[in-house]
């Protein structure tokens, strides 16, 4: 199913002459209206109209989230005030929060691509939305709510939190599609568990999940659980929110909508563009923003781009599950460790729960790592030399991963604290 087929399926090159025009518009309005842009542009020598193709872009200075930080709290917008009909800012947790502001026409683009999104999940005006991602300031409840109303789907804006509540609705409305992370369709598995629910009773046939890093064996235990279809969502509220990709249900990446935003990815040490395929960071500019465009946003998030043309029809590149951020990469004994390959190690193991903390500590002037993961009711309840056993097992697994000795602390089910936002994984206690 495709929402607008002419968009997300029409030839790459026809594409790319709306992407480089929209792109010049874009330079232009940016360049005249925020001072940030006309400063940055100055200060690297480069003019709206010195952009003549698309890899010119490459010329262009890099926009990072300090920048937008040193805006707060309007700054970054290109129209005045008055034009902004509506406003969301990220979470702020490590500083000023960044503030997105959205005219009338930029939440129409927001609608357009939350539907692209959610059809690909299979959503119809049949279906029943249950949208439990946090509605307020927080891009992801509202993002959903825009692209759920424009398909015509009947949405219900219960937010984040109440759990019982959830499973209750769920049932009661006959919820068909849900959007929430990753981390909290697990624990709303487990509750439902918990509770004798009859599997029957629950009718989800897809799930949008996002605003965390996963793996796919985490997506294998969501639908293995809830017996639906898992899907990535992807976005950020420096460019839009929720809705900048989507994954198709051939599950090879998640489409990027490429008519309103932009993909490069580049070596987070040289700054210059990688060659698809190849890991880096993302970055994105958006093409049709009118109240806070961005160009070369540097989004941190750890990805490629593939262009080959996907099996669902759509000629929209792709770009790879998120496997980590440039920024919590960890550094451990002089080696880089993502944190998603520890979960992707731990999942491999059987009798574990998809519940983890990852704890860095530098006792003696050395780091070491803790890995306290929840097990299976049963385990515990076994010799001791059976819990000795799979706890070597699983340092093994996660060392043979990462190329790294890690401590694993077995734990019994339900003792590790739950989210119903995004998880907190990593404890980075070193003192640095
Ligand atoms: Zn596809």
């Amino acid at each position: 199913m495709i929402w607008n087929r002419e968009a997300e399926c029409m030839p790459v090159k026809e594409r790319e002459e709306i992407q480089l025009k929209r792109l010049k518009t874009t330079l232009r309005r940016v360049f005249e209206t925020v001072p940030y842009y006309r400063e940055k542009f100055t200060q690297s020598n480069v003019k709206p109209k010195d952009i003549k193709s698309l890899k010119d872009i490459e010329s262009l200075p890099f926009t990072s989230k300090a920048d937008l930080r040193e805006g707060y709290p309007f700054g970054m917008f290109a129209v005045p005030r008055a034009e902004i009909v509506e406003i969301h800012t990220s979470s702020g947790t490590t500083g000023k929060p960044v503030v997105a502001g959205y005219t009338r026409k930029d939440i129409e683009t927001w609608s357009e691509v939350m539907a692209r999104a959610l059809t690909m999940a299979g959503t119809t005006r049949d279906d029943v939305v249950q949208n439990c991602y946090g509605y307020g300031l927080f891009t992801g409840g509202l993002g959903v709510h825009y692209g759920a109303h424009k398909i015509g789907a009947t949405v219900v804006p219960i937010s984040a939190g109440q759990t019982r509540r959830q499973l209750e609705i769920m049932q009661d409305f006959g919820t068909t599609i849900i959007t929430c992370t990753p981390s909290y369709a697990l624990y709303l598995a487990e509750v439902a568990h918990e509770q004798g629910i009859d599997r029957k009773k629950i009718k989800l046939k897809a799930g949008c999940f996002g605003a965390e890093m996963w793996t796919n064996k985490m997506r294998e235990e969501i639908e293995r659980r809830f017996n639906l279809l898992a899907l990535n969502i992807y976005g950020l509220t420096e460019i839009i929110g929720p809705g900048v990709a989507h994954e198709c249900q051939e599950k090879c990446g998640l489409h990027v909508f490429e008519d309103h935003f932009y993909p490069e990815v580049i070596s987070p040490d040289t700054l210059t563009p990688l060659p698809d395929g190849e890991k880096g960071e993302l970055v994105l500019t958006t093409l049709t923003r009118e109240g806070m465009p961005m160009v070369r946003f540097r989004t941190k998030d750890v990805t490629s781009l593939q262009r080959e043309k996907c099996k669902c029809g759509r000629t929209l590149a792709r770009i790879d599950r998120i496997t980590g951020r440039t920024d919590d990469m960890l550094k451990i004994r002089g080696v880089l460790v993502f944190p998603s390959k520890i979960e992707k190690a731990l999942l491999e193991v059987e009798g574990i729960e998809p519940h983890y903390q990852i704890i860095v500590t530098r006792p003696h002037h050395l780091d070491e790592v803790e890995v306290q993961v929840e097990v299976s009711k049963g385990i515990f309840s076994d010799e001791v030399k059976h819990i000795e056993e799979l706890k070597k097992k699983i340092e093994r697994h996660i060392e043979s991963a990462i190329g790294l000795r890690v401590k694993v602390t077995l734990v019994e089910p339900r003792t590790l604290p739950r989210s119903e936002g995004k998880a907190k994984r990593v404890f980075d206690k070193r003192e640095l």
